[in-house]
């Protein structure tokens, strides 16, 4: 896969275009809160093949540009089933930050993902992996070099549990499983620059109780 980071918005969320190198089709990952991703996108040339919209979790930074989006984009979207609730908040979400003027939209979802679940694009197989803690559905999306992984896992960090529907316990469960997957992963999170899971698993002080 070919993968480009834009950081976006007031929160300069990491959102992603990777593409399928065999057949060009590209997939935008997360989206943004303003529609300076889609400013982004239609600057590129060539045009890239935007065949679908994959969602890592229901924040505002990551799914609120959404409605924007599918309006220059219109393409088949993905959620984790378990953001669903999470996700028809996002008209209320802003408040929570006390800044109503971040409330937005719902955007519309296609299809509803469940851990295990897998994602032709084009030649890729992205396989998604659900990992709730930071919200309750959270999941990433993986192929055999590169893990995506919104805000479960950052360089040196993981993600706050603290927010409405976070669950530290849960949060526990998720980063144990991904140990599962295989060390060489690179790792591109939902903030800051790209690490790899082997290099998390030794130096990350968050997952000290997995060491
Ligand atoms: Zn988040």
């Amino acid at each position: 896969m070919e993968i480009k980071c834009f950081p976006v918005g007031a929160f300069r969320v990491n959102t992603y275009l990777v593409k399928d190198e065999e057949t060009g089709q590209c997939a935008i990952i997360d989206t943004g809160e303003s529609d300076e991703l889609v400013e982004r996108l239609q600057a590129l040339q060539p045009a890239p093949d935007i065949r679908m919209i994959l969602l890592t979790h229901a924040h505002l930074d990551h799914a609120g540009g959404l409605k924007q989006l599918q309006q220059f984009f219109d393409v088949p979207t993905y959620l984790p089933r378990l953001e669903q609730a999470l996700f028809e908040t996002l008209p209320k979400q802003g408040d929570w930050f006390g800044a109503p003027h971040m409330n937005r939209p719902c955007g519309r979802i296609d299809n509803w993902l469940d851990d295990g679940d897998v994602i032709d694009l084009g030649e890729t197989q992205l396989h998604f992996i659900s990992t709730p803690g930071h919200t309750p559905g959270q999941g990433c999306y993986y192929d055999e070099h590169d893990i995506f992984v919104g805000d479960t896992l950052f360089a040196g960090s993981v993600g706050r549990t603290d927010l409405p529907m976070g669950d530290s316990r849960l949060m526990k469960d998720s980063l144990h499983k991904l140990t599962t997957l295989p060390e060489r992963l690179r790792v591109h999170s939902g903030h800051g620059p790209v690490t790899t899971l082997a290099k998390e698993y030794e130096t990350n002080p968050f997952l000290q109780f997995l060491r």
